[in-house]
């Protein structure tokens, strides 16, 4: 099987305890410490195999390895991938099946995130998700005082629109926005408002 190593944890005795994205499930495993084993990295892509020991409480990993991808060993870039993963996981945690769009999100990302900025990619695939959960709002008006928005608005998490004087947030051109939620394209802002819409996107989803 293959999947993406989304969280990572100590357990007992240098053991780690994996949470893997695959194209089908999330998954929690146990992978013992040994140095004949290779280590266990958080956001790397793996080909692994699955021990199912009865009486053990969690399935183990076996036969792991890891595809590379050229980036990884780039801090800046690797930081925000770690980030971008922390926000997935936290959001599948209790997800046991999932569909394999969050894997090929991940996949598609991981290919081109050398080749753009990062966070530009973590932008457009965070508009894709809302878009895949229903979950994008392009209703005129505040969500905290439900009066109508103007020319410009601020974001909540999970960009929901509100009035910036309501939020205090930073106030964005709604147009541009809701052009950006319906195209998923970014081409349109420049890498600092990016780094703004990065910013509300990491308050959670
Ligand atoms: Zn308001």
């Amino acid at each position: 099987m293959r999947g993406f190593i989304i969280d990572l944890r100590k357990a007992k005795n240098e053991d780690s305890i994996a949470t893997l994205l695959t194209p089908f499930s999330v998954g929690k495993y146990y992978r013992f410490f040994g140095a004949r084993h290779s280590i266990l990295q958080l956001g790397h892509l793996v080909d692994f195999e699955i021990e199912d020991d009865r009486g053990h409480f969690m399935p183990r990993l076996r036969k792991l390895s890891h595809f590379g991808f050229p980036w990884l060993y780039d801090n800046n870039r690797l930081l925000i991938w770690h980030n971008f993963l922390k926000l997935l996981a936290s959001h599948l945690c209790d997800a046991d099946e999932v569909g394999s769009f969050y894997y090929e999100l991940l996949l598609q990302s991981a290919k081109k995130w050398d080749k753009q900025n990062p966070k530009r990619i973590v932008c457009d695939s965070f508009v894709a998700l809302l878009e895949y959960e229903g979950r994008v709002h392009t209703e005129d008006y505040c969500y905290i005082c439900e009066e109508p928005l103007l020319e410009n608005i601020a974001l909540m998490r999970a960009f929901i629109p509100a009035h910036s004087y309501c939020i205090y947030g930073c106030a964005i051109n709604k147009k541009k926005f809701f052009n950006f939620l319906k195209t998923k394209k970014s081409i349109y802002y420049n890498d600092e408002e990016i780094d703004l819409l990065y910013t509300v996107i990491m308050k959670g989803l």
